[in-house]
């Protein structure tokens, strides 16, 4: 585990990052758990660019809960035509229904009892506690895990073991206060999304290079280089923006194998 004043330039650079570059996205306009989980269940596997329409529009269609769990299946997968991962929208209604049927209509807050909802695992529980009620819960998506891998665990691996530690890195790094809660975690995805992306980590505009581990081993490899010097051809490392990785993670918080 870094330590935790490594742990809070981190949190803060990540904060004060996100609340100056952050997007502005519909999902992030609203609180409302109902609106958080239905972008939550869009996003998976999913560019952002392709779900912000469908969102509008779904949520014109099923402007809550309610109106949801009392729509007819074939209704709903006619609404999610075009989004693919069919699935999804089977679980989101099933999901309703039983928020409506079981719960008086009301999502719950705690991750334990999200995570008992159809199609909400870990990481959509610990968004949706986040996102909607500004929990101080973390939520690691491919995005996440990426960035924490890079900064904190450079040899983190794919091992239930390593994948475990990530998730406690973004656990002690969470802040405590609900709205900070929400911008780091808004932020530490957006990061994997603009700069550290599993194309190409762009560390030299990275506002956390001075604290990640990967940032600072590229730098200086960037800065030892004799300026006649170019990176030899067809090399992945670029002199100026960083690492470029073999990743195969999305971009753009685009949807997340993990995502449930
Ligand atoms: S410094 Fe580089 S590797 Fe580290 S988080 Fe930023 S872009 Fe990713």
């Amino acid at each position: 585990m870094p330590s935790k004043s490594t742990l809070a330039t981190f949190r803060r650079l990540v904060v004060t990052w996100f609340r100056k570059h952050g997007r502005d996205l519909p999902w992030r306009r609203t609180r409302d758990p109902y609106r958080v989980l239905v972008s939550e269940f869009m996003l998976q596997q999913t560019q952002v660019s392709r779900v912000e329409g469908f969102y509008a529009r779904f949520l014109d269609q099923y402007p809550d809960v309610h109106t949801l769990a009392a729509a007819a299946p074939g209704m709903v997968r006619e609404s999610w035509e075009g989004l693919g991962y069919y699935r999804r929208a089977a679980n989101l209604h099933r999901l309703a229904r039983r928020v409506v049927t079981e719960l008086d209509g009301t999502i719950p807050a705690e991750v334990d009892r999200l995570r008992a909802l159809p199609g909400v695992g870990r990481y959509t529980a610990g968004a949706v506690a986040t996102f909607a009620f500004e929990a101080a819960e973390p939520a690691v998506d491919t995005n996440v895990a990426r960035v924490l891998t890079r900064a904190f665990h450079p040899r983190a691996g794919k091992a239930a073991r390593d994948q475990h530690r990530l998730w406690d890195t973004a656990k002690a790094l969470v802040p405590r206060k609900g709205a900070s809660a929400w911008a780091f975690n808004q932020g530490l995805m957006e990061l994997g999304a603009l700069l550290c992306t599993a194309r190409q980590a762009r560390c030299a505009d990275c506002p956390v290079r001075a604290v990640c581990a990967t940032g600072k081993r590229t730098l200086k490899a960037a800065r030892r280089r004799p300026r006649s010097a170019p990176a030899s051809p067809g090399s992945r490392t670029p002199s100026r923006d960083g690492l470029a990785s073999a990743g195969s993670r999305r971009t753009g918080r685009p949807g997340t194998p993990d995502r449930s």
